[in-house]
């Protein structure tokens, strides 16, 4: 079957699996958005581009960001990152804080919340502002015609809500592990906030489905063993305690956002990306899932064979 017919199939079965799942009311801006959005993009490496639907809607970046972040910090301090997070899958929600006091303060993987937080106090600069466009500077090579620019409405949102994140940030401070609580979750929640389209997602997330290196200007981002470290974290922690319900189902390397966007990665070959905004009870796309499940299946893209 041809590729845009699949898509197309995929977006009617999203289309009524979306009615299932509810938007994320506990950032009051996230709850504004139209349920009814929905997209596909996928782009291969050889620079073609497949999709339908909203793809050109804004939507916040939220947890699919923190792979980027993670990319970044690699390439610049290398694998000492894992010196302070692991990199263990921790069976428990993004916002979960029960590991942190067993294991003194170092999170469990840097996909969770705690250890996206932590990460991102890691990106260079001295205060948020600067941490947080470092990793902008970042995304803008990776997409030069896009501009990145952060929602103040839901970083508002975000910052006025945080409180459970600011918890965890103040129990890395407290065994030493960041230096300044505010500028930590700070950046956090401006990353958390930048404005990105569908379209983007897939065209910035190529580099990683090419050992490091992004295939439309055949210039190295990371390293290759940086790049499969990135990689094999989305597919053990990306999805948080639904990991083992997407390999079963999905078998690709996933990042899911409660903005309602889900970025799987086929290494060697392409990048999928979907969107829909309504969440299952695991904090992810519900109807994102199911297009994934469709499309891995059509395509037969599954890294487990
Ligand atoms: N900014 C969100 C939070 O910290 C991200 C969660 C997610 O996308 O999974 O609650």
């Amino acid at each position: 079957m041809d590729i845009n017919q699949i898509i197309k199939e995929a977006i009617d079965i999203g289309g009524k699996e979306s009615q299932k799942g509810e938007l994320a009311c506990y950032i009051p801006e996230l709850a504004k958005v139209d349920p009814n959005l929905i997209g596909v993009s996928i782009r291969d490496l050889k620079g073609n581009h497949f999709y339908e639907g909203d793809i050109e809607e804004k939507f916040t970046f939220q947890s699919a960001g923190k792979v980027f972040v993670l990319a970044r910090v690699l390439k610049d301090i290398g694998m000492k990152v894992f010196e302070k997070v692991n990199y263990e899958p921790s069976g428990d929600p993004f916002n979960s804080m029960v590991l942190l006091e067993d294991e003194k303060g170092r999170p469990r993987n840097p996909y969770i919340n705690s250890g996206a937080i932590l990460v991102s106090s890691m990106l260079q600069g001295d205060n948020s502002d600067e941490k947080s466009n470092s990793f902008i500077d970042f995304l803008k090579e990776l997409c030069p015609s896009s501009d990145f620019k952060i929602n103040q409405a839901v970083y508002k949102s975000e910052s006025e809500t945080g409180f459970r994140n600011r918890a965890m940030a103040n129990f890395l401070k407290q065994y030493g592990l960041i230096d300044d609580v505010d500028v930590a979750v700070d950046t956090y929640f401006k990353n958390s906030s930048i404005d990105l389209s569908l379209s983007e997602l897939s065209r910035i997330s190529l580099f990683l489905a090419n050992k490091g290196v992004n295939p439309l200007t055949q210039k190295r981002v990371i390293s290759e063993t940086c790049c499969r470290n990135v990689v094999s974290l989305m597919a053990t922690c990306g999805m948080y305690d639904q990991a083992g319900d997407v390999a079963l189902k999905i078998g690709l390397p996933c990042k899911g956002a409660v903005s309602g966007a889900i970025v799987a990665i086929v290494p060697g070959k392409m990048v999928i990306t979907v969107y829909s905004p309504p969440l299952g009870e695991k904090g992810n796309s519900e109807a994102g899932l199911a297009m994934l499940e469709y499309l891995s299946k059509k395509l037969e893209v599954s890294i487990y064979g």
